[in-house]
């Protein structure tokens, strides 16, 4: 997608501090952190939000999912917790328009 700023990230257009990737996922470090861990996990395709997932697309999610679990060991937050957060659409308070998951943890939330 051209004009996404996602898709930019993925393509290396945008510089972004990334923390994990493969074939099908990037994760990054959000600009703007709201805890002292903040990053974004998202697919390569590019899939505007969370209604717009296709038939047989996911799997993609469960893969996110278990991405998320494997970073939250790698970093140690994972026995003291952390969130989740996927925004959805103009009321969800999405603004960027390329799926992602925020983890959030490294503080009482
Ligand atoms: P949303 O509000 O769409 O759920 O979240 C978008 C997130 O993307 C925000 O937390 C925002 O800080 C982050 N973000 C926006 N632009 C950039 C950028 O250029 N680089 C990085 N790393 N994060 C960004
Ligand atoms: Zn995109």
């Amino acid at each position: 997608m051209e004009d996404c700023l996602f898709c930019k990230i993925i393509k290396g257009e945008i510089p972004s501090e990334k923390i994990y990737e493969d074939d099908d996922i990037l994760a990054f470090n959000d600009i703007n952190p709201l805890a002292p861990i903040h990053f974004l996990v998202i697919p390569k395709k590019h899939i505007a939000s969370l209604a717009h997932i296709e038939a047989g697309e996911e799997q993609i999610i469960a893969k996110i999912y278990n991405i998320i679990n494997k970073l939250a060991e790698e970093k140690g937050f994972k026995e003291k917790g952390y969130r989740v957060i996927v925004n959805c659409g103009e009321d969800g308070g999405q603004e960027v328009m390329h799926l992602h998951f925020h983890v959030l943890a490294g503080k009482k939330l």
